[in-house]
Parts: structure tokens; sequence; C-alpha cells
């Protein structure tokens, strides 16, 4: 123990527990009770167990002598006791002891705060399960605190932008999810609406250790003002590193964490509710479809991403975006009366894109074509501002896509609806767009320019614009499925003789028929509404094909499984006129194989 160049006292001691020898830090440690035994500088609740440690010394033989460990107070300088680890050993030759202490009153200090700041932490864990916060737009004020019925424990009571920088700048928002924690301040800036976002992080306990928070963001008036109020709680480890659940809630896509269809919906209508002078950017890659096959389903989930990413960057918070659709995008930004600064922004989106994955992919660049509306320049609706946005997109795919049109209407023609296109509105408001409808127009006439050929496309586009579960196609003397959407209904066995029913064919109005509500055949014509009920179907469009002669030679059948609903009259109309069509394709298609044969 002697050759021990310790920092902490260090000495040899006699039976009677006088300092005999020891190094340096050990004469400063005994100062002027040289000449005493160390019993004298213990206090007197530690004297009984300095004698103990000795007893336990002196019952050890002394070749096999063992350190006794003991934690004692012994006194200091400035006359107060620290705690010391004391490490005592009978000499060989049982003449005295040695010993060694370090001072632990540092650490036990240091300890005892933790602990007891982590035990009332549990404490009020147990008791509320949560912690709570509450920001002030007003005035930035920024509180997060854990709270039970009486008491408010706070964490932090700051101003918001300035809790944020620190939690970033010490570490507390683990790396991997400080984009997660970005997005959960701005939604607590903006507090716009409730939402859950998850991250991990160590801001509750100041750094200790790494939980994974569910923090959820409640946005509320008081008295005429607005408070966001929300609940921080401490959920389990997290188990995967999937993107569900890095956030969450009903307003997130999950992929690229912008905000889904819902969100930026929402987010825009109340902005331009509240007269913000704010542009509506509608955007959408082009040629995606291209993408996916030429590269692949995956790569095309990683240019959606970081399409989603330029954006995010280039907006900055300057602007909410959305992905509203498949490869189409929604972007609501601020500060729209600045025009050069607004143009800045789509070619700043429209060259970061271009920009993507030029490695992989190239001369095929990716690009994307935008259309744009402005708050108060071309309507105070937002329904009205999405249209005309919508409408300027797809006039940027018409000229020649990788472009992005602002909408003026000296330019582009007026867009506005008209009193006689309110059904078109009610089909806005069921999400049917206006550029869906183009694109399905342009696919049946592909039906009519290269045949038949082109019918799974167009049944696809028609599924997708009247937004139902399936179309189908029957046709010929046997009534074959020639065409479906899904696909894969083309095998699926179904008794279309009923549908040829006198009963049933009496509810057609010039080859049409219309159920929304399909129970009421229960009791008319039960045959037909056992079919339906067998295959889920909950409302109906159909529509007779002929042949020239007039008779029934097929039928085309739509059906909506998932709710009972009607179908706008534009939704009709489109469907009798893509059945008119269809059926004058397959009347010269067949006339066509006639003749072939008859040759
Ligand atoms: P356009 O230039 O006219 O926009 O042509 P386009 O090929 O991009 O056609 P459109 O926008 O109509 O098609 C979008 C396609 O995106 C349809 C669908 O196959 C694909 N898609 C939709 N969602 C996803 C997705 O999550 N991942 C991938 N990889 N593809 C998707
Ligand atoms: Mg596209």
């Amino acid at each position: 123990m002697e050759n021990i160049e310790a920092i902490y006292p260090v000495g040899r001691l006699d039976k009677s527990l006088l300092v005999v020898g020891g190094n340096k830090t050990m004469y400063e440690f005994i100062g002027k009770n040289i000449y005493s035994p160390l019993y004298k500088m213990v206090p007197e609740k530690d004297v009984d167990r300095l004698k103990n440690a000795v007893s336990r010394c002196n019952l050890q033989s002394g070749t096999q002598a063992e350190d006794v460990e003991e934690c004692l107070h012994f006194i200091n300088e400035q006359g107060r006791y620290d705690t010391y680890l004391v490490a005592l050993r009978r000499t060989r030759d049982f003449d005295g002891y040695e010993i060694e202490l370090q001072n632990v009153s540092e650490n036990i200090r240091r300890i005892e705060r933790i602990s007891s700041r982590l035990g009332m932490m549990q404490d009020y864990l147990t008791l509320s399960g949560n912690a709570l916060f509450s920001y002030q737009p007003a005035d930035d004020e920024f509180k997060l605190f854990w709270m039970d019925y009486e008491q408010q424990v706070e964490i932090c009571d700051m101003p918001f932008e300035q809790w944020r920088e620190q939690t970033i700048r010490e570490g507390r928002v683990s790396e991997k999810d400080r984009e997660a924690f970005t997005l959960f301040c701005e939604a607590v800036k903006s507090g716009e609406q409730e939402q859950t976002y998850t991250f991990r992080g160590s801001i509750l306990d100041w750094g200790k250790s790494e939980d994974t928070y569910r923090v959820k963001i409640l946005p509320r008036m008081y008295a005429g003002q607005k408070r966001v109020l929300g609940v921080w709680a401490v959920a389990g480890k997290r188990t995967g590193s999937k993107a569900g659940d890095y956030v969450e809630g009903s307003h997130l896509d999950s992929m690229t964490k912008l905000l889904n269809r819902k969100g930026i919906m929402e987010y825009a209508e109340a902005k331009v509710a509240k007269g913000a002078s704010v542009a509506v950017v509608m955007m959408d890659i082009d040629n995606f479809k291209n993408v996916n096959d030429t590269y692949g389903h995956p790569f095309g989930d990683a240019v959606i991403t970081a399409v989603a990413d330029v954006i995010k960057k280039v907006i900055g918070g300057s602007g909410v975006a959305g992905r509203v659709g498949g490869d189409e995008f929604m972007v609501i930004l601020d500060n729209s009366g600045d025009e050069l600064m607004l143009r800045n922004y789509l070619r700043g989106i429209k060259m970061n894109v271009g920009a993507l994955f030029l490695e992989k992919v190239g001369n095929n660049k990716i690009t994307c074509s935008i259309g744009v509306s402005r708050n108060k320049v071309d309507s105070s609706e937002f329904k009205e501002l999405y249209r005309i946005a919508d409408r300027a997109l797809y006039l940027a795919k018409e000229k020649g896509k990788n472009r992005y049109i602002i909408y003026k209407p000296e330019l582009h023609g007026a867009f506005r609806l008209s009193e006689g296109d309110r059904d078109l509105t009610d089909i806005k408001e069921a999400f049917y767009a206006e550029r869906d409808l183009f694109a399905f127009n342009r696919s049946l006439s592909g039906l009519i320019l290269q045949g038949s050929g082109e019918l799974s496309e167009v049944l696809e586009k028609m599924a997708h614009v009247l937004t139902v579960s399936r179309v189908r196609v029957f046709w010929g003397e046997n009534r074959a499925v020639i065409g479906a959407y899904p696909l894969a209904l083309a095998a699926d066995p179904y008794d279309r003789d009923c549908f040829e029913k006198e009963e049933y064919m009496q509810l057609f109005q010039n080859d049409m028929l219309q159920i929304g509500n399909l129970n009421g055949l229960e009791y008319t014509i039960p045959e037909v509404y056992r079919l339906y009920r067998e295959n889920d179907v909950c409302s109906v469009l159909q529509h007779y094909l002929r042949d020239e002669e007039g008779n029934i030679k097929g039928f085309v059948t739509v059906e909506e499984c998932s709710q009972i609903r009607g179908f706008p009259k534009l939704a009709v109309q489109i469907f009798e006129s893509m059945c008119r069509v269809l059926n004058a394709v397959l009347l010269k298609e067949d006339a066509e194989q006639k003749k072939a044969l008859d040759n």
C-alpha cells in the first residue's frame, strides 16, 4: 500500500489508530490532528463503526489480511464532515494498520441531487403518467412540466425557440429523430391541428437516458387566445425503425413525413379561410409510371421520398407541404403576394427535382409539373383555388411537363365554375379530381383509336374517377368477362343470368340502372339481391350493351363495396358515355373479326 502514489490519503496507523506514516495527502488530511488517534476525527455516531471495522481487521490472520471497507465521516479543515470510503488492513507483523481513504462526498452530493430529482420525477410520472406542456403563441411562452393534482414541477419555462435550439444543441433528441422533432416543433408553433408525434430523446430527465416520447398536440382557445397544450408520454422502448412508427396520427403520410391528403387539405382550408396570402401549389411527378416500370417500385418510392425532401428543403419555414396522392403533392406557400419570391420557390423545386438520382437515371431525368393559384387573387375559397391550381397543373402537363404555371386568367382563360356546374362542385367535394377526368377522357379516346386492347386502362381510370371498388364488362353470347378492374376479377365466377330477368330489366331506364341502396331489392328481386350480398356490393351502376339489331349483348357493372352511396350526376354521365363508346368499339371489332373470318 505504501507505494501507491495516490491522490487519496494513504498511510500507516499504530494499534491506537495514531498516524505513524503516510503520503503527503495523508498528512494534509489529518492536519492539526496529527497527535490524535483517528477516533477523534469522526463524529460520535461513527465511532462505533470505526471500532467495528478495526475489530474486523483484528480477526483476520496477518498473512491473509484483506481490506475491510467502511463508509465514515471525517472532519475537514473547514470543520465540516466529508464522507470517505475507508479501506483498512492489518499489517503483516500485526503492529498496526494500513489505511486508504477516498473522499466521496462530491459524488454523493451529486448522486443525491440527481436521485432526489429523479425520484421526484418518477413520483410524478407514476402519478399522472405524463408530462404536459403549454405553448402560448402570443408571447412564445413554452412550459414543460410534470403535473399531479396539486402541483406543477417545471422542466422548462422559456421562449419556445430558445428551448428548441437548446434541446438540439445539448443532444437531447436522438440524431435519427431530428426530423420528427422538427415537425413536432413546427406543429406546436402553427398549432393548427391535433396530432401525435413520436421521437426518441432525453428531454424529460436531463440527459440521463434515452426514452421514446409520444407527444400529442392539442390546440385550444382560452378567452379568445390560442393555447397549444400537449401531453408528453414516455413510451416503451422503440421496437422497429419502420417509417410507420416515426410519426403518427391521422394527418401524416408515413412514407414522406409530409402531411397526408386530409392533413394538407384541412390546413389549406383553414389558412385560406383566415384570408392569408397563400399560394396553393399542386405538383405531380412527370411520367412516374415509367419510373416505376423502368427502375422498379422501390425506386419509385425512393423518388417520392426524395421529391418530398426537396420540397421540404426548398420551402423551409415558408410553407407547408402534403402528399395528396401517389406522386402528387400540395404545397401551401406563405406570402404569395411577392410573385418573384413565389417563382424562386417554384424554380427551386423544379431544378432540385431535376437533379435527383442523375447518376442512376441519366438522361431520363426526374421532373415534375406544377400548377399554382393564389388566395385573394384568383379566389378566396379553397375549393376554387384547389380547382384552379389543379387545372393549371393539367395545363403544365399538356404544354410538355417539367414546368410550373402560375394561373393568370389573361393567359389561361377563366377556370371558374358557373352556376350550372354545381354538380362538378359536388364531385370535387367527393375528391374526384378534375385532372382525373381529363386523364379518363384521354384514355377513352385511346379506346376509340386503338380498340379494346386499351380496355383495362380505361376501366382502371374509370374506377379511379368514380372512386368505386369494381368495374366489369360482360360481352358476347355467353356474357364472358372481357375486362375488369381489379384485373383479378376477370376470373371471378359470377352468376350473370339473373341480370337478364324480366323484373330486373324493368328497373333500367335508357339502358341504365342506378341503385344506391341494394336493400330495396331484398323482397322484389331476391336472386339479384342475394348475388350482390354474396359479393359484398352496396351500390351499383349498370348499363346494357347492345348489338346492331338492338338486342342485349352484354353489360357493364360498376360496384361499390365499402359504403351505400348515391352517384352524382356527372359520375353517371361519365359512366354512360364510357359505355356508349365501349359499345361502339366492341361492335366495330366484332364486325371486323367477322369480315376477317368470312374472307
Ligand atoms: P404524368 O406525367 O401525366 O403525371 O404521368 P404519370 O406516369 O406520372 O402518371 P400518374 O401521375 O397518373 O400516375 C402515378 C402513378 O404513380 C400511378 C401509380 O402506379 C404510381 N404510384 C402511386 N403511388 C405510388 C407509391 O406509393 N409508390 C410508387 N412507387 N408508385 C406509386
Ligand atoms: Mg405523375
